[in-house]
Order: structure tokens, then C-alpha cells, then sequence
């Protein structure tokens, strides 16, 4: 009996579609167990295999868009990243876009806004480290910020907050429009496993530079945090600038399915090898001449 089970499952599926990770697929974020593994029913191990495989595909796509980039293309990607402290969001740009020619990326993280910044519009700053043509460019905490932690600790009157969302959707909308393709993941974790993780990074030397004392205290705002994400969703998941929820207390899951989404997109832009600007002959008998 066993044998005939193994056979059955023995055909792992070789990509997680976006659109099997899109919040009307998956539900609310309350509902969502966040240990699961959305369109994989492979082991670990299986998708540590998978995502060396993919990691090609995305390393074969990026460099279509840079070199696209550097003939005229003047499209992009803005990968947007959110999620709670450990969810895993350094993690991605380390080992996803680790997997692509860093020429071709672009990073930002946006913490705590500085004096300069906080005189301007909340976009000032998040216009400011946009991708240029032909690159992926990748956000570790973005403009949400400014409806997640702002709206939940309060840092600016509602009215304010709650334009914003239409403000963001106006933003992003624009963006597309000039040829980005914006990719929105949050990483979604449970309390458990945050604590698990922090517990880690007060036991080991080599992760205490990334505890901060304050990630203890922002635990007590949980379930505000939930219900801003929650808000978040509802209010910006827009058909040119799309939402996905990536179940995230696996970190392989995460890591394999935030690869997915992108190269989805990179899919999507149908992208190819630019054409030579000189006569290919004329270059090689030029050569051959000299
Ligand atoms: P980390 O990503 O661990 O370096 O932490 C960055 C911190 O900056 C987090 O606690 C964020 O909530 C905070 N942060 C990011 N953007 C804003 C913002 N617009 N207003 C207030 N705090 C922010
Ligand atoms: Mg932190």
C-alpha cells in the first residue's frame, strides 16, 4: 500500500504559480496557517533542489532584463518585501537575489524614518531608491511602513494615515505605468515562530547584532499589527500592483516561493535578447582584419 502512496506523490510540482498565493486565494491572513506550503508538497530537501534549479531560471531572466536595460529597455522590477521582525525578509535578499548577478539589483531597507525624511512626504524617501531601467531593485520594509507601524503606534493622526493607501495606490499605479513591474510579498509568521527566532538571536554571538531589545516590547502590539496587514491587503491589492501572502515559518518555503513570484513576473514581461546596434558581419571581418 505504501508503495502505491509513494508513487502517487513522487510527482512533485516543479513551481508555485502566484496566483496561488494572491490573499483571495489564501483568505484572510487570521485563517492563514502560516506553517503551510501553498502549491509544494515537496520535503525541505525537495525544495532546496527546486530552488538551486530555479535559482537558475531567475539568474537566466535577470539577465535578459540588465541586458535590456542597457539597450533602451526601460523596464524594472520593484520586489516589495514586508513582514514582522524575522520574518525572514533579510533572509530573501540574501539568498534569493544572492542567486542573481548583483550588478542587476538594486537594495533598499527603510527603517526608522530620519529628521530629513520625516520633513518630507512618506513617498520622498521611497522615490528616492526606485530601480533604474533593467534592474530588480528590492525593498526590505517600504512605503507600508507607513500604514503598518505608523497606523498601529499611532505616529501620525488617522485622516493622514488612512489617505495614504489611496496615495500608495496612485503611487504604484504610476510606477507600472512607466514600465516597473511591482511584486508585493508579505511574509506571513506566527508569534511562535518569531519567538523561536529571537530566541536565537539571544543565544547565539553571531545573531546578537540583530536583536534589538524593542522587538520584545513591539510583541504586546501583535494583533494591531495583524489588523493593519490585514487592512493593508484589503486596501492596496490592486490589480497593477497585486499582493501575495507567503506563508514564511518555513524559510526554504518562503525563500522558494518569493523566487517563484519573481520570475513569474519576469515571465510576464516576455523579455529577449536585445538586437546589435553594429553590422555582426562587419564586426567579425573588422576582427578577423586586425
Ligand atoms: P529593521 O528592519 O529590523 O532594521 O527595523 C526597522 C524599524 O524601522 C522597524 O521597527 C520599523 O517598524 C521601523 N520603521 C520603518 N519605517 C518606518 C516609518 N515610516 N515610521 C516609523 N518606523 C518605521
Ligand atoms: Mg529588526
Amino acid at each position: 500500500m505504501s508503495k502505491t502512496k509513494d508513487l502517487g506523490s513522487s510527482k512533485k510540482p516543479d513551481r508555485i504559480r502566484s496566483s496561488t498565493l494572491r490573499p483571495e486565494t489564501l483568505g484572510r491572513l487570521d485563517t492563514i496557517d502560516t506553517r503551510a506550503k501553498p502549491g509544494f508538497d515537496g520535503s525541505k530537501s525537495d525544495g532546496a533542489k527546486l530552488l538551486t534549479k530555479r535559482g537558475e531560471r531567475l539568474a537566466g531572466l535577470q539577465e535578459l532584463l540588465y541586458a535590456g536595460g542597457r539597450s533602451g529597455d526601460t523596464r524594472s522590477v520593484l520586489l516589495v518585501l514586508q513582514g514582522m521582525d524575522t520574518s525572514g525578509k533579510g533572509g530573501i535578499v540574501r539568498h534569493v537575489m544572492g542567486m542573481v548577478d548583483p550588478q542587476g539589483v538594486s537594495h533598499a531597507s527603510f527603517g526608522k524614518p530620519t529628521d530629513e525624511e520625516l520633513e518630507h512626504d512618506f513617498l520622498w524617501r521611497i522615490k528616492k531608491k526606485l530601480p533604474d531601467p533593467g534592474q530588480i531593485g528590492v525593498f526590505d520594509r517600504s512605503h507600508y511602513e507607513d500604514v503598518l507601524v505608523v497606523r498601529v503606534h499611532d505616529l501620525v493622526p488617522m485622516p493622514v494615515w488612512q489617505k495614504r493607501y489611496e496615495e500608495i495606490n496612485a503611487f504604484e499605479r504610476e510606477l507600472v505605468d512607466a514600465g516597473t513591474t511591482v511584486v508585493k510579498a508579505m511574509l506571513h509568521i506566527s508569534p511562535d515562530a518569531q519567538r523561536e527566532r529571537l530566541a536565537k538571536r539571544l543565544d547565539r554571538p553571531d545573531k546578537y547584532w540583530k536583536f534589538n531589545p524593542a522587538d520584545i516590547d513591539e510583541r504586546a502590539y501583535w494583533s494591531g499589527y495583524q489588523e493593519a496587514y490585514q487592512a493593508m491587503l484589503e486596501e492596496t491589492d490592486t490589480d497593477v500592483a497585486p499582493w501575495h501572502v507567503v506563508p514564511a515559518d518555513r524559510k526554504w518555503y518562503a525563500r522558494l516561493a518569493i523566487t517563484e513570484l519573481v520570475i513569474d513576473a519576469l515571465e510576464a514581461m516576455d523579455l529577449g535578447w536585445p538586437d546589435p546596434d553594429f553590422d555582426v558581419e562587419h564586426e567579425k571581418k573588422r576582427l578577423a582584419e586586425s
